[in-house]
């Protein structure tokens, strides 16, 4: 087996930062040495780490690869989002398979288990969407758990598509609460929401900033609450995905203070792009259309307050692109037609990294957020997440000062557009190390598909379940 130190840095993890050298055998750390320490010996490969900062791979617990929507697919193969993803110093993904209506979830685990084996380049995990909850698949729910996949999507938006009602999300949560599953909720009264986006339509209104208009807030907000409550009825650990707006974060904050097992990430896209974007001429506003959609700056304070106070405890990207062309075009019009989505799983670390410049964030909480977070809320820590002995060698070598431009130009995620074309940040990934093999070196894809393997994870191992939120089952 190879062995490899990173020498010279400074490590940084969620519970602190130290000058160390981090010593690599085979797929494993071995240990984190005094600077220096490790003796010359021909088989040791050295990585010049000074001036850097070393830190866990990151791990983004939200994406969609190759995911089918109306007739089209999301635009990233599970190669191209993975190499984009190493790129951006992420080397594990948690992508969503869904249970087809009518069908079973292990048909689903299946169909995506085949588009992903083989063909990604960092490992790679699988949340269950649930979109036709029902006896059947409340029974299958124990098995999945056992195979490791710990945690079922719902959705309260999408009526006839992904959307259950909240008798059905009540079941999915009692059952989750027997297997130690974490449910995670899309938070948005869809049924309302519909009726909005009717309306608008009627009134010859379909240009992609209504698409803004008819999702507010609020109804975001309403159902982060109803979801809570469901939660604490069933007595299941609960995860708000995508959380966009204050109204949604004063309920989970109300949730956490209140000492529940309630959790919610945001994505970058709600913490950088403004609401105004999608009043851009033509279909320029289309390149900016995701559910929940992307608010004002007072929802971005709100959110990076909540990343500071840790009423957000995670930040993953929802990685779902559309090309524009033939892709987000076909919502011309009608912006209830335009794919949902933007691209970002290349871009977590290094947009969520200004936090740290702009000092809303330190360093540690950083790693906190993008990494070592996702790694315990999703049954994957200490083997994901950290830097212990013992640990997956998943490592990146981060230069704090180098600043580079995001574009489309630039990026390699398999899309036409980029959501952050010309910005500029501070901090750039230098080296992605995945289980001891070098991915990325100085920004070269040095990788190959099929290294990526499926991780089985472990159900949730939060604080014990209130014996009063179990309704008296
Ligand atoms: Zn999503």
């Amino acid at each position: 087996m190879s062995r490899l130190v990173v020498q010279g840095g400074t490590v940084v993890t969620a519970s602190g930062s130290a000058s160390a050298d981090v010593l690599v055998d085979g797929e494993r750390i071995e240990a984190l040495l005094a600077p220096g320490s490790v003796a010359e010996s021909g088989d040791l490969a050295r990585i010049d780490a000074r001036g850097k900062l070393v830190v866990p791979g990151g791990i983004d617990v939200h994406t969609h690869m190759e995911m089918p929507f109306g007739g089209t697919f999301s635009a990233d193969t599970f190669f191209t989002g993975t190499r984009a993803a190493a790129h951006g110093g992420t080397t594990t993904i948690i992508d969503f398979a869904i249970q087809p209506r009518a069908g079973s979830a292990r048909q689903g685990l299946e169909t995506w288990m085949a588009r992903a084996e083989g063909h990604c380049v960092i490992d790679f995990g699988f949340h269950m969407i649930l979109s036709d909850v029902n006896e059947a698949v409340l029974k299958e729910m124990h098995g999945l758990v056992d195979d490791g996949v710990t945690s079922f999507k719902l959705f309260m938006a999408y009526p006839g598509v992904f959307y259950s009602d909240d008798g059905k999300i009540l079941q999915v949560m009692q059952a989750a609460a027997d297997t130690g599953a974490m449910v995670m909720m899309h938070a948005e009264n869809g049924i309302a929401i519909d009726v909005l986006v009717a309306q608008s339509l009627a009134a010859g209104r379909g240009e992609p900033m209504m698409h803004g208009e008819t999702r507010p807030s609020v109804l975001e907000g309403e159902a982060t609450h109803r979801a809570i409550v469901l939660a604490g009825v069933a007595g299941c650990p609960l995860y708000i995905v995508h959380l966009s707006a204050m109204e949604a974060l004063a309920e989970v904050a109300a949730a956490r203070d209140a000492g529940k097992q309630v959790f919610a990430e945001t994505c970058p896209q709600y913490l950088f792009l403004d609401e105004s974007l999608m009043a851009g001429p033509d279909l320029e506003g289309a390149k900016y259309v995701c559910s929940p959609p992307i608010r004002t700056r007072a929802h971005h304070d709100a959110l990076w307050r909540g990343l500071g106070t840790d009423d957000l405890s995670v930040v993953s990207t929802d990685h779902c692109p559309f090309c524009m062309k033939d892709q987000k075009e076909l919502g011309r019009g009608d912006f209830s037609k335009i794919p949902n989505g933007l691209p970002g799983v290349e871009h977590r670390m290094d947009l969520i990294y200004q936090g740290v410049v702009q000092r809303k964030i330190t360093p540690e909480r950083w790693v906190e957020l993008t990494s070592t977070a996702p790694a315990r809320l999703f049954g994957l820590y200490p083997k994901k997440g950290s830097l212990l002995p013992g640990a997956d060698a998943d490592l990146v070598v981060y230069d704090p000062d180098r600043t580079h431009t995001l574009s489309v130009a630039a990026h390699h995620m398999a899309v036409d557009y980029s959501a952050y074309e010309g910005r500029e940040v501070t901090g750039t990934v230098e080296t992605v190390i995945s289980r001891g093999e070098v991915l990325i070196e100085h920004g070269a894809f040095k990788g190959r598909d099929g290294h990526g393997r499926f991780v089985r994870r472990s159900p949730f191992s939060g604080l014990a379940v209130p014996v009063s939120g179990r309704g008296g089952r």
